[in-house]
């Protein structure tokens, strides 16, 4: 199918999830736990995602170049990779499927996805408007299954061209290794334990905010979600109490109450992995300023309070490991330098923010923090579309997703050289 035809019905698809997305967001919010509202925002946001991409299939596909010989043209472009695998977790089991998907059938390849055992009923609607839209028979495969079960053969069939992960290091590099000695491109966004760094002369209730946004938003269950706090010593108590307030305040409850700020965790296995997490705090005697526990006046659901920790140390299990929960670990810091050391001092490197009204550190910041996403004033969490997205170090296999740099992964060149087929031509 040429380009624009495929751009077409993407921009259906993404009519047609805006058209669903108070449906599809309720849905969202029931399987996986996550407020109403941002069930029915991260749909939109897939709508989003698939017209950016839709408008990608109009954009030049390629670049012609000067050769040696005047009577050559000599042009390359970029074509299809193939068959891609595309697997996918449940904490944003709309967005990240739309930013996998939208790219490798806007840019022509077809697609088996496998999304995460967790979520299967969002998956379906994804799949149920691409379809709707007019997605042709074969191109799009939605297969669902445990990882464990299906997952080999989804990245080691001879058919598969390449595949694009998002998850866990320890599943995703297990997928690289068989990938890459099959010759498949692979793509992976893995983990993260994201710093913020508050600065002394940051505004307070400012930075509390948006800490306690990055940190305890979707109970804290986003790769992008802030964990580590490293505040200057000098607005150290001030800056956590303020977080502690919010910690407290904001409305823990049902997904689907309008009122609710932060809701229950995805699984009975993720409430086991973060009250083992909050049982390994109190064993590394850290102060628990605020939370720490299940609510249990919610009755059996996966709820946990937003979490602050102090008096932790830089080696404790809680401040090295992602817990994927509504927690933050306070660390304080006796100079700038001292705190871009701490916030470096991890093997992940997925976003990092900083709060100061200082452009000097600002920039210094964002130069030397290690992250692949870097935010002033703003919360690790929340990204654009249409602007690469990745990580360094631990976080990711060095590829970006997301805006044009998808392409990189999606196409690969094709390189031409046309001469006339008679001497004198
Ligand atoms: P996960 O356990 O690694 O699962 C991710 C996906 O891999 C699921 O679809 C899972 O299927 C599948 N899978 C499991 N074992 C497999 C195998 N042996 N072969 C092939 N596929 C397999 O991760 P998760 O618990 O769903 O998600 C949480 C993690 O994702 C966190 O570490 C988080 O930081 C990371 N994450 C990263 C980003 C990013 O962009 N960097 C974004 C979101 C989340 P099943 O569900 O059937 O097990
Ligand atoms: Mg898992």
């Amino acid at each position: 199918m040429a380009a624009p035809a495929r751009g077409e019905i993407l921009r259906r698809a993404g009519d047609l999830l805006d058209t669903r997305a108070d449906a599809i967001g309720h849905d969202l919010a029931r399987e996986e736990g996550k407020t109403l509202g941002e069930g029915v925002g991260e749909t939109r946001r897939a709508a989003a995602i698939f017209r950016y991409y839709a408008a990608q299939t109009l954009e030049p596909d390629g670049e012609t170049y000067p050769s040696a010989s005047p009577r050559t043209f000599l042009f390359a472009r970029r074509e299809p990779v193939g068959v891609v695998t595309a697997i996918t977790p449940w904490n944003f089991p709309i967005a990240i499927p739309a930013w996998k998907l939208a790219p490798a059938l806007a840019y022509g390849n077809t697609v088996v996805w496998k999304p995460a055992e967790l979520v299967p009923l969002t998956s379906v609607r994804l799949l149920e408007a691409l379809l709707d839209a007019g997605v042709p028979e074969g191109v799009l495969n939605l297969v669902v299954g445990r990882g464990s079960v299906v997952g080999d053969t989804l990245v080691t069939h001879p058919s598969v061209d390449a595949i694009s992960f998002t998850g866990s290091n320890s599943v995703g590099r297990a997928i690289q290794l068989k990938a890459t000695e099959r010759g498949k491109k692979v793509q992976l966004e893995l983990g993260g334990k994201n710093p913020a760094v508050v600065l002394a002369d940051a505004d307070l209730e400012l930075a509390a905010e948006h800490v306690a946004r990055g940190a305890f938003l979707s109970a804290g269950q986003k790769c992008t979600a802030t964990s580590r706090v490293i505040i200057d010593q000098a607005v150290f108590e001030p800056f956590a109490e303020r977080l502690a307030q919010r910690a407290v305040e904001w409305p823990l409850g049902d997904a689907l109450d309008p009122t609710t700020k932060v809701g229950p965790l995805a699984s009975d296995q993720q409430l086991q992995t973060v009250l083992g997490y909050l049982e390994t705090a109190r064993t590394e005697r850290a102060s628990i300023v605020a939370g720490g526990d299940r609510n249990d006046d919610l009755g059996s659901g996966y709820f946990v309070r937003p979490t602050v920790l102090t008096d932790v140390d830089p080696t404790s299990t809680i401040v090295r490991e992602e817990i994927f929960g509504p927690v933050a670990a306070l660390l304080a810091a006796d100079s700038y330098e001292d705190a871009v050391e701490i916030a470096n001092d991890t093997p992940f490197g997925l976003s990092a923010s900083v709060f100061t009204n200082d452009l000097d550190s600002a920039l210094r910041f964002a130069r030397d923090i290690r992250a692949g996403v870097v935010k002033v004033n703003q919360e690790s969490a929340g990204l654009e579309y249409h602007v690469p997205f990745g990580g360094t170090k631990g976080s990711s296999s060095g590829s970006r997703e997301q805006g044009k740099a998808a392409r990189e992964f999606y196409t690969e060149w094709k390189t031409i050289y046309i001469d006339p087929g008679t001497p004198g031509g």
